[in-house]
């Protein structure tokens, strides 16, 4: 599978104003992450897509949750009810959705410049996840008529949100693998990243196997080793072995893969965007090895 560029889903208003989530970059950081990656001279296009509706989002989540956070009655993600960031979260979510959406029409990869899901539950958020962007779209694929998929979440924390909707669903390890940490490969160490690296491809063959179909890959920055909330596990160049090993191996495979960010808190002092520097250029890593698998 071939493609001119890797399409960036991105559109201004899922970009909450940094003031809103100062506990955390990630609901300011597309707009940022974004302008990195126009000047890597990687072929890419930034392509609009629909914000999700309320209904949408009640496919993962209680409805009584979705309505009160976008309402202002329930606090998000963040621990606020801004109404900025309210109004970004149908963005961020659609963001993924669409990501997912073209890649189970075109095959190939397609990137979404999204952080803050995995934490969120069917009926509460945390963690700076309000909406499980991860887990509307894998219900989206299998309405869609997709038969067997996977969620590869590289993110340095473990995907209890995702778990909870899977488990919930009754999707968990039936229609729907979920790889996150706390696998015995993702734990601090040389040997231990030596062994991760490795593991990559050897999973995402047995799912090949398995018959999945499409894989939605969240390629956290956190698992750094300077990374001050994550499991200091890899270093940038491992981190970018990291993407090398998933996207040589989904187009390898004819795995359809939409992919995004999570966490990275790595601070590299200086004034914003400056000061988030150390994990964009992980994020810019990540959308060369992608560039590097699938643009011909
Ligand atoms: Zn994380």
């Amino acid at each position: 599978m071939s493609q001119p560029h890797v399409p960036v889903f991105f559109r201004p208003e899922q970009v909450a104003a940094r003031a809103e989530v100062q506990t955390s970059p990630s609901a300011a950081k597309p707009k940022a992450v974004v302008e990195s990656w126009k000047r890597l001279g990687v072929p890419l296009a930034v392509h609009t897509f629909e914000p999700v509706t309320r209904e949408v989002l009640a496919t993962a989540h209680d409805r009584a949750y979705v309505d009160a956070v976008l309402d202002l009655e329930e606090d998000n993600g963040f621990y606020n009810r801004s109404a900025a960031v309210a109004a970004s979260l149908p963005y961020t979510t659609g963001s993924f959705l669409a990501a997912t959406l073209h890649v189970l029409r075109h095959g190939g990869a397609a990137a979404s410049p999204t952080s803050g899901f995995h934490h969120a539950c069917h009926d509460s958020g945390g963690g700076f996840c309000t909406f499980n962007g991860l887990a509307v779209a894998a219900l989206r694929a299998l309405a869609e008529g997709c038969r067997k998929l996977a969620i590869l979440d590289c993110d340095a924390h473990f995907g209890d949100g995702t778990h909870d909707i899977l488990s919930r669903t009754g999707h968990l390890e039936r229609d729907v693998l979920h790889y996150t940490r706390g696998s015995p490969h993702y734990r601090g160490g040389n040997e231990q990243a030596a062994s991760f690296l490795a593991h990559l491809p050897q999973l995402l063959s047995q799912w090949k196997d398995e018959g999945v179909e499409l894989v939605l890959y969240q390629a956290g920055a956190d698992p750094h080793v300077d990374d001050p909330v994550g499991c200091r596990f890899l270093t940038t160049a491992q981190l970018h072995e990291r993407d090398r090993a998933v996207f040589q191996s989904c187009a390898r495979l004819g795995l359809p893969v939409a992919w995004n960010l999570a966490g990275g808190y790595q601070e590299s002092g200086g004034r914003w965007p400056a000061s988030i520097r150390k994990v964009l250029n992980v994020h810019d890593n990540t959308l060369r090895a992608c560039a590097e698998a699938f643009v011909r």
